[in-house]
């Protein structure tokens, strides 16, 4: 996944004419913004926390949502999808550190194992897998952990969820995504490695 986070709609469209097919940005007012500047056939997912609030804008105009971080986010999008008439993949964010600014269901928490009983029951939002971002503390090593975290989480998950889609292991960014494939990531996310540094924000 190409993150196009901050970079204007002519290079994404340069990128989509190098081959891209799928983008990520995190944030819906300049997703919304951009948006009708780019090409049909590619599919940009929201990969920024989202508020319960922006679930409809988001459902509509967004080709998934990779930040499901609550219940009430998960039902707000199941019902905004379904008045789309439309089909929404979401992964389930993953707090896997401790760091406060992290977005992301405990991995143990009550919420997390309502979800995921709730899964199977939804109609047009489908739980494709499990997502996360590991702690920048500038040791490659406690991505790694993470990582492996995320992946054993998910083989937990399926045993109990056997009904439930876990394909999608979204981890790995630029600093950490050949570690990320090294422990079984399916979708590294990827935005200054591909179109350079970032001018503000993260
Ligand atoms: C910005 C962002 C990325 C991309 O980060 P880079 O370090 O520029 O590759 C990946 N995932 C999420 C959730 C992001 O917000």
């Amino acid at each position: 996944m190409a993150v196009s986070k901050t970079r204007p709609a002519a290079l994404i469209c340069e990128a989509v004419a190098a081959g891209v097919t799928l983008f990520g940005e995190n944030r819906v007012q300049e997703f919304e913004a951009k948006r009708t500047e780019l090409p049909a056939g590619i599919e940009v997912h929201l990969i920024g926390h989202l508020q319960s609030n922006k679930a409809a804008k988001a459902a509509a105009i967004f080709s998934g949502i990779d930040t499901v971080d609550s219940l009430r986010l998960l039902d707000r999008l199941e019902e905004a999808a379904r008045r789309e008439q439309k089909q929404l993949p979401v992964l389930l964010e993953i707090k896997l550190s401790e760091e406060e600014a992290k977005t992301g269901f405990a991995p143990e928490s009550a919420e997390l194992q309502v979800v995921l009983e709730r899964a199977v029951d939804l109609q047009n939002v489908a739980v494709r897998g499990l997502m996360t971002v590991a702690p920048f503390d500038g040791n490659p090593e406690t991505a790694r952990l993470c990582f492996r975290e995320l992946r054993k989480m998910r083989r937990a998950f399926t045993h109990r969820h056997p009904r439930v889609n876990f394909d999608e292991l979204s981890m790995g960014m630029s600093g950490d995504f050949e570690i990320a494939i090294e422990e079984g990531s399916t979708l590294v996310r990827i935005g200054t490695a591909l179109f350079g540094a970032r001018e503000r924000r993260g």
